[in-house]
């Protein structure tokens, strides 16, 4: 069914997107994949990968050109520690990417076309406890969300509606809760919890300090979905004829602690957690899959005990070839001293 369709994946350099082309290749389709920048840790699989800014319009015409179906995954976006300080950045520029993508696929008469939102669409006053009610679809009205990156996800779930209403382009609204695996952002400050716990831990074994740093006190909440069950979720939506939003994530609640504790024993470890400030976001969120089961007959099936360690032992990799990367710097500049030879930093100023 998928062979012939013609599938745009815009954020393609990005986490999830640079997944879905993979998976939508595998499927069958042709993918053109779409970004400011190329995939970080390996290269796109898509048929044709094109540089454009989505923030104009011009570029969202041309991006959108002879396409069948739209995957509109392109943020400018991160986890709480970005979030909770660029709001007016990332409320102008998601706004300008969405409605310009949107307007694009009208005009190129793209059929269907899928919308990334978000579960920080929900509202702060369901959010105050870590033993929160999970949340469900309709729970998004009265609407509260936390910061402009789920005012933003709100405001273009209505674009959605209404381009469909209006304009009769069939879209598709999905909610991820916390996605994660290899090949995601895992330093910088763009990471989100569980890659910078596995992060925190590969660098407490490898280094054999065992003090890994908590934001707050660790009661907070959350539940993780896996990327794979994120990709197989997508899919099933796009090809449902299910319009309104829908949850994709797991119902499984856990505390940051627990996030550290699992993480550690993945990788071995005994560790210190050292409790320290900095942004948390909500006390809790879960998600409620009764809507997800229902429409799409399914459910997320990685264990967080399993994905974790997949992406455990993907960014302890990445973290002992930059540990080595470094050892190999300072011996270069602690031989060059040796014989005299002028380094780089004393070129430095
Ligand atoms: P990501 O940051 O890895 O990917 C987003 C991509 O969008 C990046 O590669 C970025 O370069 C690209 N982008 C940003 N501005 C652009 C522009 N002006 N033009 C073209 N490309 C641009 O994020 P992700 O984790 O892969 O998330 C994908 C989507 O899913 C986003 O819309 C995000 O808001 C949503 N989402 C993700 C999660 C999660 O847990 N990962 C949770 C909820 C929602």
């Amino acid at each position: 069914m998928s062979r012939g369709i013609k599938a745009l994946v815009t954020g393609a350099g990005g986490f999830i997107g640079h997944h879905l082309v993979k998976y939508l290749k595998e499927q069958g389709y042709w993918v053109r994949g779409v970004d400011r920048k190329l995939p970080q840790y390996a290269a796109s699989g898509a048929d044709e990968f094109r540089l454009l800014d989505l923030r104009k319009l011009g570029d969202c015409v041309q991006a959108t050109r002879d396409i069948d179906e739209v995957y509109a995954l392109a943020a400018d976006m991160g986890g709480m520690g970005f979030i909770s300080q660029h709001h007016a950045r990332i409320l102008r520029n998601n706004l300008l990417i969405s409605t310009h993508t949107l307007e694009a696929a009208r005009r190129n008469r793209v059929q269907r076309y899928l919308y990334a939102s978000s579960a920080c669409v929900y509202p702060e006053y369901l959010q105050e406890r870590p033993e929160v009610t999970a949340l469900r679809e309709e729970d998004a009205y009265p609407a509260q969300p936390q910061d402009a990156y789920g005012w933003e996800k709100l405001v273009t779930e209505r674009a959605c509606q209404h381009f469909r209403e209006d304009y009769g382009l069939e879209t598709r609204i999905v909610r991820f809760h916390n996605i994660y695996g290899p090949l995601g952002t895992w330093q910088g400050g763009r990471e989100k919890a569980p890659a910078a716990m596995c992060r925190k831990v590969a660098s407490a074994k490898l280094t054999n300090n065992p003090v890994i740093e908590i934001w707050g006190d660790g009661e907070q909440t959350r539940s993780f979905c896996y990327i794979d069950d994120c990709l197989e979720g997508i899919e099933r939506l796009m090809r449902s004829d299910y319009a309104e939003p829908l949850n994709l994530g797991t119902d499984r609640l856990v505390t940051i602690n627990e996030l550290a504790d699992l993480t550690a024993a993945v990788a071995g470890i005994a560790i210190e957690k050292k409790y320290v400030a900095g942004p948390q976001g909500v006390r809790g969120r879960n998600s409620d899959n009764t809507r997800l089961r229902d429409v799409l007959q399914w459910e997320p099936q990685v264990s967080l005990e399993e994905g974790l360690a997949r992406t455990y032992r993907w960014i302890e990799d990445q973290v002992r070839l930059q540990l080595n990367r470094k050892l190999l710097a300072s011996q270069r500049r602690a031989k060059a001293r040796r014989h005299g030879t002028p380094d780089e930093q004393s070129f430095a100023g």
